[in-house]
């Protein structure tokens, strides 16, 4: 892709916004018929066919709020800025086809970061097959801002919305939950190491899994397609990017039901396990309101039960109630304790809200 140059520095503004724009799109491939059009005029053109409908999702990454430059490096940082979006996407069983890139960057960042940030990003579209179809390129006064638009299609009764389930429908979560978080906490860990003594050489073996889940996300696009296969339309999806339980919440509160998840289940990580050992942490409020796995969790009719069963991407955490019965969880101690969306910050802190 980009050649490799270590040490130039670049600045913008020796290249000016459409030969950079140019520059940073040169290596952008279509994968789909539905791309029309793509980067080069005032507007991409998409074609949607009779039976489909289109998902559209965007998010916004600011610097300073979303992440921290001085681990997350900016390849990994445009990976991820793209699984978020498609994550989405995946989360409304649609296939993800066409993205838009939106970068404002200060003058800290030359031209040389922001073919990183690029690299990043079209590691992640061509891995994915989403085609990069048009965005926007600026200077901004405050650090880095990357928006990304995902859109994607699926055929009209399939899109899953989070407001489907129903009272007894078996609550389901794919692969592992809580690792992305503590990956942030290790490497938060390393860095004020990092910055005592700048000849530290830390051993972050241990923590691989973990720091892989922060900092290299995956988006579940083998989930629809799984789904589909085993004949299975989730009554109700969403994707886990701020907390199980949240989540969780979101889907009880679109839905009107209720809920018992129980704690037992909750698919946890040896290393996640290790993890919280170490740090003093409990794995159950890590996986709840850790955040950032970007796994989905959705919901399933009891008649499809045999098509899950025993399907090792898939734990069956808990089931929903009527909504009068309320939001639980079923604690390893067989006690029923009212369950709460704390999102990340309220990790550490007593006080609790949802
Ligand atoms: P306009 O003046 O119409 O906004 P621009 O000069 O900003 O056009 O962009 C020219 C083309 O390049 C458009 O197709 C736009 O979508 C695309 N583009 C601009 N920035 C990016 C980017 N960061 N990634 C992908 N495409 C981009
Ligand atoms: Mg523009």
């Amino acid at each position: 892709m980009f050649e490799e140059k270590d040490t130039t520095r670049t600045p913008v503004s020796a290249l000016g916004e459409f030969q950079l724009i140019d520059h940073l799109t040169q290596y952008v491939k279509i994968h789909h018929e539905s791309t029309v059009k793509g980067i080069g005029d005032d507007a991409a053109v998409v074609a949607p066919t009779k039976k489909e409908q289109w998902v559209v999702t965007t998010d916004l990454l600011v610097e300073g709020v979303h992440f921290d430059l001085s681990y997350m490096p900016l390849k990994h940082l445009g990976y991820k800025a793209v699984m978020v979006n498609l994550s989405d996407v995946y989360a409304m069983n649609a296939e993800a086809k066409q993205l838009t890139v939106s970068i404002a960057a200060s003058n800290r960042f030359p031209v040389e970061a922001l073919e990183e940030l690029y690299a990043g990003i079209l590691a992640a579209a061509n891995g994915y097959k989403v085609d990069i179809v048009g965005g926007d390129t600026t200077a901004s006064t405050a650090g880095l801002l990357i928006s990304i638009t995902a859109m994607g299609t699926a055929p009209k009764d399939k899109i899953t919305y989070r407001g489907g389930a129903k009272e007894n429908d078996l609550l389901v979560v794919t692969g592992d939950l809580g690792a992305a978080y503590l990956g942030l906490q290790v490497l938060e860990r390393e860095k004020q190491v990092f910055q005592v003594n700048p000849k530290a050489q830390p051993d972050l073996e241990p923590y691989s899994y973990l720091i892989e889940r922060q900092l290299k996300p995956e988006a579940r696009k083998d989930i629809p397609q799984l789904l589909k296969s085993l004949e299975v339309l989730p009554t109700a999806m969403i994707d886990i990017s701020d907390g199980l339980s949240s989540e969780i919440l979101h889907l009880c509160k679109h839905s009107e039901t209720g809920c018992n998840v129980y704690e037992d289940k909750i698919p946890l990580d040896p290393q996640v396990m290790a993890t919280c050992e170490e740090f003093e942490l409990d794995s159950t409020t890590i996986a709840l309101n850790g955040g950032e796995d970007y796994e989905l969790l959705f919901t399933i009719d009891t008649d499809d039960f045999p098509k899950i069963k025993g399907n090792p991407n898939f734990t069956i955490i808990g089931h929903m109630t009527a909504a009068s019965e309320g939001n639980h969880l079923i604690t390893r101690a067989q006690t029923k304790i009212p369950l709460i969306a704390r999102g990340w910050d309220g990790i550490q802190e007593d006080e609790t809200s949802s």
